[in-house]
């Protein structure tokens, strides 16, 4: 009848996003406008990154905090091993574990001079497989990784970073969330892989939703992510029209999901980078909608 493909989209998704803590005032008010407006769909968790170095221990423990608190959804810490010694790692996590934290997104963490080599703290845990073990013996957290559809830049090999993975999820993490990527193609391929191997944990493709591709392609050469030159060709000449660059990235972002979910996608993760509006209408594309708040309670 003529319908564009999303209108039979019914919303069979779950979804998570992923927020930054916030430096200024202003960027702390931002940061709840976005919490505010997203909340409504209902996500699975949604979670606090880790800056550079554990820059940011006290601000995400109370981003994390206040999201449970005041916007009564699941939050999970992200939790970096750099710079610190299993000692710190401990305390870090028995205080999450106090303030009601009972999700990590556990990771090793780059170093924090740009483009350095990670040196393990001579007191500390070399790897994010390391940090999973020593987390669940300190107490039995819900914990996710990261996985790389594209392979991680120190990676050797497709293999020998499928074999880190896999120590990740032996270690008793329970769900693997992906860096981003451009290519639906990337994170089918990746997924048909690992159930190869027998593995069969959860995987969370983690979506960016582009809309300045300029910084998004300085960030993407730090973690091995690919972006195609149609991305270039799509974005070229709006630099200085953001309403038409907005209208492109959310066509290029709700087109990018509605394949991943024709490839049999349920769950996805976004990048929020603490803005609502690219996240929530993809969403919306999907199918998801508000649920209402009697079904809401009775569904929890
Ligand atoms: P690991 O799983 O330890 O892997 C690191 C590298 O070492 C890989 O190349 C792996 O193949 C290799 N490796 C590990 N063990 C072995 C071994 N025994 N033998 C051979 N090779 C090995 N960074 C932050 O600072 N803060 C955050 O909040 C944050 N959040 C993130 C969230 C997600 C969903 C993702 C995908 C990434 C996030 N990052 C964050 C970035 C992450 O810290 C970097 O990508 C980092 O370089 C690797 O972390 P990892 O946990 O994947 O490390």
């Amino acid at each position: 009848d003529g319908a564009p493909l999303f209108a039979s989209l019914p919303g069979d998704i779950a979804v998570s996003f992923e927020f930054f803590p916030p430096k200024t005032e202003r960027m702390e008010q931002q940061l709840w406008e976005a919490v505010e407006k997203l909340a409504p769909l209902s996500p699975e968790f949604v979670s606090v990154t880790y800056g550079a170095g554990g820059s940011t221990r006290e601000r995400t423990h109370a981003t994390v905090a206040r999201i449970i608190t005041d916007a009564q959804l699941p939050a999970a810490a992200h939790l970096t091993c750099v710079e610190a010694s299993k000692d710190e790692i401990r305390q870090v996590a028995e205080q999450y574990w106090e303030a009601g934290v009972r999700h990590i997104v556990a990771l090793r963490g780059d170093p924090t001079t740009p483009g350095g080599r990670f040196q393990p703290h001579p007191q500390g845990h070399a790897s994010a497989a390391e940090l999973v073990q020593a987390l669940k013996a300190i107490a039995p957290f819900e914990i996710s990784v990261a996985a790389y559809p594209e392979i991680h830049p120190e990676a050797h090999s497709a293999q020998s970073d499928m074999d880190n993975l896999k120590r990740k999820l032996d270690a008793g993490a329970d769900r693997a969330i992906t860096q981003f990527f451009f290519r639906p193609e990337a994170f089918l391929s990746f997924r048909d892989r690992l159930a190869a191997a027998g593995i069969d944990t959860p995987l969370v493709p983690g979506i960016l939703p582009v809309s300045n591709v300029a910084q998004t392609r300085k960030f993407a050469a730090l973690c091995g992510a690919d972006i195609p030159a149609w991305m270039d060709h799509l974005f070229e000449g709006l630099d200085e029209r953001p309403a038409e660059r907005k209208l492109v990235a959310a066509t290029i972002a709700a087109e990018f999901c509605r394949r991943l979910y024709a490839g049999g996608v349920r769950d996805f993760h976004f990048y929020t980078l603490n803005r609502a509006d690219l996240s929530y209408a993809i969403c919306h594309m999907l199918g998801r909608r508000p649920l209402a708040r009697a079904a809401q309670e009775q569904a929890a």
